[in-house]
């Protein structure tokens, strides 16, 4: 079991900052690959930034050959304190390093739209995430970050990840740490991207260590070590936003994770800020507390399909396993669109800020697109859900993925109830038409047919009642 205060492993014990510093800078000369660092705003980021911006700070101008790129990921659900934060901390390293002349800059990554967490949440119904069904990390973490190292490795070959972990967090951390080690060498190779190596300049510091090098040393940027320190008091753990791959502890103890994670039973740190005055706050956790609340099994089968998106329903020892939020008879999809676009509403009327975005307008496009594609959304829903919620409209797109509208639905349902048969499945064969329509090359347009006539059209009634056991009560068996 490792402590993390543990003082007989005090790095700061053993070496003087200066032998710190010099090491780093020894690190940094001994190739020639660039720097990608990965910075969350937590303590452990900031004291490797703060340590490397030292280590730069003390090499002669020639030898300041290669650059450093601190990159910090925003999965647009960040608690709005912490973004802030972190968008004026890239601002003043990117000033700060300019006037000293060092050969860093900072950027921000967001994922790409399709992974974002609402185009999945309310666009596919993928249920609020927690510890089991984490589908979230990987998309809003771990892909906008790799993107950039990728994007770094074909531009310069290969480049040094940078990395605030420590083998003091954990025993499983500490074996990660030590597994891919060169011999001989401060690097790693990087499990899974070629081309790219880790180091980790804090791998040896304990929690006391860190807080000890913030608070020995002033933030070189001019961020505020200070107030960083008053952000950990009132919270428990941290969910780093510079995740590289799923073994890197991540989202189950936010303090700098997203506003809407339900992996935690409470964020503390929102709630404290809310106690402590930002009342304008509690209108997010009432929206994260709603979204925990669809976790309930008492809950599901109000708001849940029991389709799978793969077209299936899936039923384990006789107890039947929830597919994605319901978009058709119980949408739930649309409730959740409108409870966010009324929760926005309320943190604008409410914060400090009249014009933030709970939902950017790109995720609205594209979850209208979903619903219109996979869903036959031909009454095109959304713009209306958005237009009653905010008494504005956007830019819609026309006819962009259907001809058809609400009197074809009005007709189609009535036809289809008096033949029997399921009025969604023609929806969808006419869009896959649809969707060729024009093209030379309609190879797969039968696969496509095929997909959908094999997917379980049975009523909710017919398919509760195929069942011995209908309800469960266990999460597991969420899938994409
Ligand atoms: S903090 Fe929570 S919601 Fe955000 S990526 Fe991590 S698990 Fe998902």
């Amino acid at each position: 079991m490792i402590d993390p205060h543990d003082q007989d492993n005090s790095i700061l014990r053993r070496k003087t900052l200066d032998e710190i510093h010099e090491e780093i800078a020894q690190v940094y000369l001994s190739n020639g690959f660039p720097w990608v660092l990965g910075f969350s705003g937590g303590k452990d980021s900031t004291a490797t930034l703060q340590l490397v911006w030292y280590a730069l700070r003390r090499l002669p101008r020639e030898k300041l050959s290669k650059h450093v790129y601190v990159v910090a990921s925003d999965t647009l659900v960040e608690a709005p304190a912490i973004a802030a934060r972190i968008d004026t901390s890239l601002r003043q390293m990117n000033e700060a390093a300019r006037e000293a002349g060092l050969p860093l800059s900072a950027h921000k990554v967001v994922p790409e739209v399709d992974d974002r967490f609402w185009v999945n949440l309310i666009g596919r119904g993928y249920p609020a995430p927690y510890a089991r069904f984490r589908w979230c990390t990987d998309r809003v973490k771990i892909k906008p970050n790799n993107r950039f190292i990728k994007e770094k490795v074909t531009e310069h070959g290969e480049v040094v990840v940078v990395l605030g972990v420590r083998k003091l967090e954990s025993a499983v951390r500490k074996q990660i740490i030590e597994l891919h080690k060169i011999t001989g060498s401060r690097l790693s190779r990087h499990s899974l991207l070629p081309g790219a190596y880790v180091y980790t300049p804090i791998e040896d510091f304990t929690t006391k260590d860190v807080w000890d090098y913030l608070w020995l040393l002033p933030n070189p940027w001019g961020g505020d070590n200070e107030s960083l320190r008053e952000l950990y008091t009132s919270a428990s753990g941290e969910c780093p936003s510079f995740v590289i791959d799923h073994l890197t502890p991540s989202c189950g103890n936010t303090r700098f994770g997203c506003w809407v994670c339900t992996v935690v039973d409470r964020d503390r740190s929102m709630e404290a800020m809310a106690e402590s005055g930002d009342d304008w706050m509690q209108p997010l956790i009432a929206f994260r507390d709603y979204l925990t609340s669809t976790q309930d099994p008492a809950n599901k089968p109000e708001q849940r399909s029991l389709v799978r998106r793969n077209g299936q329903v899936w039923v384990k020892e006789e107890k039947l396993l929830y597919g994605p939020y319901a978009f058709d008879d119980k949408s739930f999809r649309q409730t959740l669109l409108r409870r966010l676009l009324q929760t926005q509403k309320q943190v604008r009327e409410l914060g400090p800020d009249p014009h933030v975005t709970l939902i950017q307008p790109e995720e609205l496009h594209a979850i209208r697109r979903i619903w219109r594609a996979e869903e036959g959304d031909w009454v095109d829903t959304l713009p209306q859900i958005y237009e009653q919620e905010t008494g504005e409209t956007l830019d819609w797109v026309r006819d962009d993925t259907s001809i058809f509208g609400v009197p074809e639905e009005k007709l189609l349902r009535e036809t289809c109830e008096l033949r029997g048969v399921p009025h969604k499945m023609v929806k969808l064969l006419l869009g896959v038409v649809q969707s060729y329509d024009g093209m030379y090359r309609r190879h797969n347009i039968y696969a496509e047919y095929d997909a959908i006539l094999r997917r379980d059209w049975r009523s909710d009634e017919e398919i509760l009642a195929s069942i011995a056991q209908p309800r469960t009560d266990a999460r597991e068996g969420d899938h994409e």
